[in-house]
């Protein structure tokens, strides 16, 4: 099948072009680079052996995605493109709200035209907010608490109205959980612009030397260890949850759009984080408790059986996994794709 790939360059959608073309389907990438770098692409022909279309596009060029649609007649569309970085979307929340509500707006408009109705939209977690109990199952309350956090719930939304209205639609909300790790060769990675403010880069990028201690944010949560836990989730299970969408909407007889949690269902704790990676790269990672971060709960992991009922996914790879293919990325490319 031929699959637009919005920012299909970026840290999911590269490694998602990849289990894309393994499983025979053509990823047409549209990506204005924003976040992301075409050597990312490049890696992605020369790991898979094969070429496919990219599109130096915004999304939100209407014109310019309809010339594409009309090309490239795609059967099928993985939305990621997006701004993601919670802290600056609360600094310049229209940025964030015209660059992801837009570009989704457009994007359908342009899908309906092209009589294109299956979506897989990234999600996030984040619009459960803090979560009341865990582990999150998609029917728990939605309350994004930033501007980030509201522009998926809003797309979410707009696409529960749309399928209401166009029941012929089929789309699939993948609420991720924290996404790490990178492809096993080591060719392909995250690359955050400037200081990191996730996790796992951050620990990377102090095990490489380019930043020198990890701040723990608070070690007085109600967990097992008093730091924060989550659902830490190997990128290219990730990768390969969008493609059992991707079947799930070919083959549904009927239209909807539903939420489906991709996570492993285990949380863990910032400090097992820091061991893992301490054991896949034997460096120390040196690190200091400071004061909770404002906006951080103290545990969110996924119920993960929809995503094992619908899309017959579940998560294979470990922590230990996860923190060994960082650091295989990491330390083969300590400044990123330069
Ligand atoms: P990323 O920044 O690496 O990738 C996003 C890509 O979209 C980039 O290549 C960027 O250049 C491109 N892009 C952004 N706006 C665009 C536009 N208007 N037109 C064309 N291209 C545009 O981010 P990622 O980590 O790969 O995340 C992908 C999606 O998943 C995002 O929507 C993000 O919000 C969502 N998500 C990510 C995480 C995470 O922790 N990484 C968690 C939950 C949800
Ligand atoms: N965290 C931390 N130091 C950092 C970055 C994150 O202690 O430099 C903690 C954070 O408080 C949370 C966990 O690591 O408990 C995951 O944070 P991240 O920002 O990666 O994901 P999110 O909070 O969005 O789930």
């Amino acid at each position: 099948m031929r699959v637009l790939v919005t920012g299909g360059a970026g840290y999911i959608g590269s490694h998602t072009c990849i289990e894309l073309l393994k499983d025979g389907h053509v990823p047409v990438v549209v990506d204005n680079f924003c976040n992301s770098k075409p050597e990312a692409l490049r890696r992605v022909r020369e790991l898979s052996g094969q070429d496919f279309p990219v599109h130096d596009l915004d999304v939100r060029d209407r014109e310019g995605l309809r010339k594409i649609f009309l090309q490239e007649k795609p059967e099928a569309v993985i939305h990621f493109a997006g701004l993601k970085a919670v802290g600056e979307s609360v600094a310049q929340p229209w940025r964030y709200y015209d660059n992801n509500l837009v570009s989704t707006l457009v994007l359908v408009e342009v899908m309906q035209e092209a009589g294109c109705r299956q979506l897989v939209f990234s999600s996030s977690a984040t619009v459960y907010g803090m979560p009341d109990q865990v582990p999150l199952h998609e029917s728990a309350p939605l309350r994004a608490i930033n501007p980030y956090g509201r522009s998926k719930l809003m797309i979410e939304d707009m696409l529960r109205d749309l399928v209401q209205a166009e029941p012929s639609w089929r789309i699939a909300l993948l609420r991720y959980f924290n996404p790490v790790g990178a492809h096993e060769s080591g060719r392909i990675g995250e690359d955050p612009n400037g200081i990191p403010n996730n996790l796992m880069p951050f620990i990377s990028q102090v095990a490489v030397g380019r930043l020198p201690r990890l701040r723990i944010f608070g070690g007085d949560y109600d967990t097992p260890d008093g730091t924060g836990v989550r659902d830490y989730l190997h990128v290219v299970d990730l990768a390969l949850g969008h493609v059992r969408a991707l079947d799930w909407l070919a083959q549904a007889t009927q239209g909807g759009a539903t939420a489906i949690n991709l996570g492993t269902g285990q949380g863990h704790s910032v400090l097992e984080m820091v061991a893992a990676f301490e054991a896949a790269s034997a460096r120390a990672i040196p690190c200091d408790i400071v004061p909770r971060r404002p906006g951080d709960a103290a545990s969110c992991y996924a119920d993960t059986a929809l995503a094992e009922k619908l899309l017959g996914w579940k998560a294979q790879r470990g922590i230990a996994d996860m923190c060994r293919d960082a650091w295989r990325w990491q330390s083969q490319n300590p400044q990123g794709y330069v």
